[in-house]
């Protein structure tokens, strides 16, 4: 707890570093694409050179630009707006999306479907989320494998399906069949900026937003990892009965409050 709360408040000061610089850097980086695509309509179609260095151009910067809006939702102070949300129906409706993510090589299997249980979170933010770690199972799975979603509840016995009280949780699970992490790469992975990918690839973000995320939605995050196995990450979040009134009136939460 401790260590989750130094954690917490070095991601808060790293965030309002970054939020002010990222949020700058994203204003000129639309104005540097914008100049770009001028100068590529206004080119003559037999400069072939040119059109080349002006793709490569448009190409780093795009980067630059993906990494700014990554910065940007690290940073992101505006409040949560969380509702109740059925996993396995967030989770279909994003296969189409994760099989372009994950490619030919992967199989994907969830395990999600229909339970009844709903979650109380952001649902942008728990796609985002979704997405990430389906990015870093299919990096360490080097193209072929096999990626779970797997969904549960915790206490595991406590409570027939879809009713669900305070402290309760439903349990999202992402596991890969890839690379696994060391012991000093687990130690590390949720700290901003924390990459093993080469540059260009990793922001050694993802985690950290993850983190974040759950945290602030009053949730944990757990990993287990074995070096040449694979990994699972699994979200704990608050579990939220489907009633009505509540999915028609969802309350706001504030930013980054400590459990
Ligand atoms: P990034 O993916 O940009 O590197 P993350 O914060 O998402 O940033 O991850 C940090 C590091 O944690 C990765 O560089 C990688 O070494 C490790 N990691 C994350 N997810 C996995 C995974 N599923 N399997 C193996 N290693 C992982």
């Amino acid at each position: 707890a401790e260590a989750q709360l130094r954690q917490a408040q070095k991601m808060e000061a790293v965030g309002q570093l970054t939020g002010g610089i990222a949020h700058d850097f994203n204003n000129m980086l639309a104005v540097v694409l914008g100049g770009i695509e001028l100068a590529k309509r206004n080119l003559p179609k037999d400069a072939e050179e040119a059109q080349r260095h002006i793709d490569n151009a448009a190409e780093g910067a795009s980067r630059a630009a993906a990494l700014t809006r990554q910065l940007l939702g690290f940073a992101r102070s505006e409040a949560l707006a969380p509702e109740a949300i059925e996993p396995g129906e967030l989770i279909a409706g994003m296969s189409i999306l994760l099989d372009r993510t994950l490619g030919d090589g992967i199989a994907v299997e969830t395990q999600c479907e229909g339970n009844g249980w709903h979650v109380w979170a952001d649902r942008v933010q728990l796609e985002n989320a979704l997405l990430n770690l389906a990015v870093n199972a299919r990096d360490a799975m080097d193209g072929r494998g096999t990626l779970t979603i797997s969904c549960s509840h915790t206490p595991l016995d406590e409570h027939h399906p879809g009713e669900c009280g305070p402290g309760d949780y439903v349990c999202l699970s992402v596991s890969d069949t890839g690379s696994g992490m060391s012991k000093e790469v687990m130690e590390r992975v949720f700290e901003p900026f924390f990459t093993t990918k080469p540059v260009g690839k990793g922001t050694g973000l993802g985690l950290s937003q993850i983190f974040g995320f759950v945290r602030q939605s009053g949730g944990e995050v757990r990993i287990d990892s074995a070096v040449g196995a694979g990994t699972t990450v699994t979200m704990l979040l608050p579990c939220h009965a489907a009633k009505a009134e509540d999915i028609a009136a969802p309350e706001r939460i504030g930013p980054q409050e400590a459990p």
